[in-house]
This record gives C-alpha cells, sequence and structure tokens, in this order.
C-alpha cells in the first residue's frame, strides 16, 4: 500500500483568540496523543504533516493540504470547528477521524460528523485505520481499546511534533509529559474516575528528563497526569536520576492528600514550581482533600492552612472549584470561597460552573435521570461559558449575582493586590496578574454580568435556561457565528443542536 497522506489537527482552541493568556500559554495547552498518534502514523511509514491550532494562526493556511486521512483531537469546546473541518475535508476526499475528550464524551453525535470516532486509542487501532482507511457514512464507526494504552510514546519520539508547536509559546516554553494515566480514586463527577490508575515506565519519564536537559538550559515541564504523585518515591526517584536537584520547573494537578510536608519537600527539592489541587467544594466531592470528613468553615480553616503550608515550598498554587454543586444552596458556599480568598491571598482561584460532558462521569447519569441537563451547544462548554445543568439549589439569576459576586471579589483590585504582594518570584506575580487580567478574571465577569442582564431582559433566553424551550437564544447562535468566522459555512446546520440525554437514552436502550 502507498504511503498515506496524514493530517493531524490539535484544536486547542475554538475560533481566533486575542487575549495575552491565550497568546502566551495556548501553545502550553497541546494534548500528548495527537503528537503520540502523529509518530505512530510515521513510524508506519505515512506522510504526517502535524499542526495545534492555539487561535493566533490563519488556520485557512496552516491547515494540511491534499491528505487522504485527518485525525482531529478536540475538547468539547472546539467540537463544532472540529465538526466543519471534518466537513471540509470529507468535501475534498479525505477520510477523517476525531479523538480527544469530545469523542469520549460524546461518540455518538460525533459519529454523525466523522468516519471514525475513538475513545480509548491504541495502537492496533491506529493500525486498522491506516490500513483500511475507508470512509463510514453517513454514521462513523466508535473504536476503543477499552483502556489506556500501556506505553506512549516519550518526548523524543514525539519532539519532532512538539518541538514546532512549541516554538508558538513565546516567553514560557512547557512541555508536556505523563507520569501515570487514570486515578484510582472514584469521584463521581471525574471523567478519570472509571480509568484504571496506570504507571507509565519510569524509566521513559527519566530519559525523557535528560533529553530534555539537551534542548533547554533548565526545562519547564507539565505533567499531565489527572493525580500526579500516586506513585510518589517512584516518580521522584525518576526525576532526582535525570539531573542533579533544581534542574527542573514542573507542574503538575494532585490531590491535596498527596501534599504533605515531607512530599512538599521532596517537591520542592525536585523543582515542582506550581500545584493545582482541587478543592471543588466546602461540601462535597471531599475524598480529594485530607479533610474529606469535615465541611464549613472547618474546612476552609483546614484547607487554606494547608494551602499556606504548600506555599512554603513551592511559589505558585491554583486552587480548582467549582460552582453550583448539589450539595451549595444559599450564600454560605461563595462566602465560605470568599473567607478562602482572605486566608490564602496567595492562592490563584480557579473557578468552574458545573457541567455534565456527555458520559464522561458517572454522575452525568444521574443529571439527566433528573431532567436538568440543557442543551447548551458544545461551543460553550468549557466550564465557564455556560453552566448546562440546572442548579438544584438556585434560581438561575440569584446563581449569576452570587458567580458574579465571588469572581469580583476574587479578582477584585484588593485580592489581586494582596496575591501580588504575598507571592514570591516575578515570573509568578506576573503569571497572577496576567489570568487575573485576560480572558480568566475580567473577562469572565463580563460575560456573566452579559448572561444575568439577558436573563432579566429576554423572557426567551430565560426560557431557555429553564429548559422550557431548545429554540437556542441569538446571542449564543451570533457568538459560535463570529468564532467560526469562515468555518460557519462547513458547520453543518444540525450541529448546533445535540441530543443532552444520549447518555440516559443509550443506558436505558440497553
Ligand atoms: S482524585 Fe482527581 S483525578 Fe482522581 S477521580 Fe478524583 S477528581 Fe478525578
Amino acid at each position: 500500500m502507498p504511503p498515506l497522506k496524514i493530517g493531524l489537527i490539535d484544536l486547542v482552541s475554538k475560533g481566533p483568540a486575542n487575549t495575552l493568556w491565550a497568546k502566551i500559554m495556548h501553545a502550553n495547552l497541546a494534548s500528548i496523543m495527537p503528537q503520540v498518534i502523529a509518530t505512530w502514523c510515521e513510524q508506519e511509514g505515512h506522510e504526517v504533516t502535524m499542526i495545534c491550532y492555539t487561535g493566533y494562526e490563519d488556520l485557512t493556511k496552516e491547515l494540511p493540504k491534499e491528505v487522504d486521512l485527518v485525525f482531529i483531537s478536540a475538547f468539547t469546546q472546539a467540537a463544532l470547528l472540529a465538526y466543519a473541518l471534518s466537513n471540509y475535508y470529507r468535501k475534498q476526499g479525505a477520510v477523517t477521524v476525531l479523538g480527544g475528550p469530545h469523542a469520549r464524551c460524546y461518540p455518538d453525535d460525533a459519529a454523525l460528523y466523522f468516519d471514525y470516532v475513538l475513545g480509548f486509542t491504541s495502537r492496533s487501532i491506529i493500525s486498522d485505520i491506516l490500513n483500511n482507511c475507508a470512509p463510514q457514512r453517513p454514521v462513523g464507526i466508535q473504536l476503543s481499546a477499552g483502556k489506556q494504552p500501556a506505553v506512549f510514546c516519550g518526548v523524543q519520539e514525539r519532539w519532532k511534533f512538539i518541538e514546532p508547536t512549541l516554538k508558538k509559546a513565546p516567553f514560557l516554553q512547557i512541555v508536556p509529559m505523563l507520569g501515570s494515566v487514570g486515578c484510582p480514586y472514584t469521584c463521581s463527577f471525574c471523567i478519570d474516575s472509571t480509568v484504571p490508575y496506570q504507571p507509565l515506565d519510569f524509566q521513559t519519564i527519566r530519559s525523557d528528563l535528560q533529553f530534555l536537559r539537551t534542548k533547554y538550559k533548565k526545562p519547564w515541564i507539565a505533567f499531565h497526569d489527572p493525580n500526579f504523585g500516586i506513585r510518589f518515591e517512584d516518580n521522584m526517584d525518576a526525576i532526582a536520576s535525570a539531573g542533579p536537584p533544581k534542574s527542573f520547573n514542573f507542574i503538575a494537578e494532585s490531590r491535596l492528600s498527596v501534599l504533605t510536608v515531607n512530599h512538599l519537600d521532596l517537591l520542592q527539592q525536585n523543582g515542582f514550581i506550581a500545584l493545582l489541587p482541587g478543592i471543588e467544594s466546602w461540601y462535597d466531592l471531599g475524598n480529594k482533600s485530607k479533610a474529606s470528613h469535615i465541611t464549613g468553615v472547618e474546612k476552609v480553616n483546614q484547607v487554606s492552612e494547608h494551602v499556606n503550608t504548600i506555599f512554603r515550598y513551592v511559589p505558585y498554587v491554583q486552587t480548582n472549584f467549582v460552582l453550583g454543586l448539589d450539595s451549595d444552596s444559599g450564600d454560605e458556599p461563595f462566602e465560605l470561597t470568599k473567607r478562602f480568598i482572605d486566608q490564602s491571598p496567595n492562592a490563584f482561584p480557579g473557578f468552574s460552573l458545573l457541567t455534565a460532558f456527555g458520559e464522561a462521569a458517572p454522575m452525568n447519569l444521574e443529571y439527566q435521570k433528573q431532567g436538568r441537563v440543557l442543551p447548551f451547544p458544545f461551543h460553550f462548554l468549557n466550564n465557564h461559558l455556560a453552566m448546562n445543568i440546572k442548579p438544584r439549589n438556585y434560581d438561575w439569576v440569584d446563581f449569576y449575582d452570587k458567580v458574579i459576586d465571588v469572581t469580583d471579589y476574587a479578582f477584585s483590585a484588593k485580592a489581586l493586590y494582596r496575591r501580588f504582594i504575598h507571592t514570591h518570584g516575578m515570573q509568578t506575580r506576573w503569571m497572577n496578574l496576567m489570568r487575573a487580567i485576560s480572558s480568566e478574571g475580567w473577562g469572565r465577569l463580563k460575560f456573566y454580568r452579559q448572561i444575568r442582564q439577558n436573563l432579566l431582559k429576554d423572557k426567551s433566553f430565560r426560557k431557555y435556561f429553564d429548559g422550557e424551550t431548545q429554540e437556542l437564544p441569538a446571542f449564543y447562535y451570533n457568538i459560535i457565528k463570529r468564532d467560526l468566522g469562515i468555518w460557519w459555512q462547513w458547520l453543518p446546520e444540525t450541529a448546533l443542536s445535540h441530543n443532552a440525554n444520549a447518555y440516559l437514552d443509550k443506558t436505558v436502550a440497553g
């Protein structure tokens, strides 16, 4: 068989981006799996062109041309752009494949627009597609290996695809790495809760780190593990054997309970400079933190003390909260978060609105059974542009009032000043400031205020939020049209809506 011409598109952005954060950080958010698939395809003798779309490129110029087969990787927020691109490529005669979180969360919907939709992907699945690269229409084929691969290509193998992507990051280049996949914990809201924990080869971690020391004076590395440090000693040994202390700057997401003083000491010695523990809520989902048995003010005090301890070892900590959980009611959860912001002024607060991503997590089935999942177009499902679950204990306007209040508090001049003076190091201070004044802080605040206004002034807008109509408000329609730009013409008309209860329907049908 002659070699195929293959295009690989990693959609970090869902459309043109113009924020400082996007300019500096989007290229650092590239996914690992598209790089792995690109490497596998090359190893099978095919000709591969890969691009990572950060929102700053002219996509029409960058897209791989005259290809036989196109792999697109997308989070749900970029699904509509992915669907439009698939349509475009199919019209040129190419076969299209979707992978990434959207393919896992909404496989049935994605199969309407792609020839192949990949869940967990193994090398043999990719080989099969390469060997029988036939169009599958009108409904594509869903393929899954049932579990994550045991072996991923390491950084050295992927370097050919990592390097050009990181060149797009103007100041700070962060290499994506994996120490493990899955998680041994079972938080029912989490996509990784059903993926068995599997450490990857520690020898590969070591040799990849050694390789990176030949590329950068002091490499920055982000571990993409959902829960870094489960095999803590093994990870630390691999890192420590890769170079003298402080040879690297590491970023990782970890449970608070992993971050004990002993572990923090080792993390500091090995160059960990940013940690992202999840707090989620003061009442629920507490099995991620040490404070699983306590709630409310007591939990705020304990978590805050813990986070302040982390800062004695690590200069940058982002604490993640979910707003709108069923366990929350009234003012108290929001007031507790404000209290935490006061007590841990240097922690960067990351807020997410409760979102059910299709069949990502077991809890989503419950939301669908309760008839609470709203059909917001995928374009808005990124944890902040829309909350696609009707809150259990809040009216929408009341909820947005509280979200606006806590966001305003977290990114007020006073909070920014306190975060600035309590944080050490120019890089971390600058990072906090950039995130606050960019789309994440002030940008979101402006958007939330607009939503609140629409809820009050526009009856049909409100009806959509209450689930009384499925007709998409013009406000959202216009945003999609604007963001997709010339790709709007390629978006299949049906792609603006999806079955919000597909997971339930499928489960009932058996
Ligand atoms: S500990 Fe973190 S990664 Fe693991 S299941 Fe819970 S939320 Fe997911």
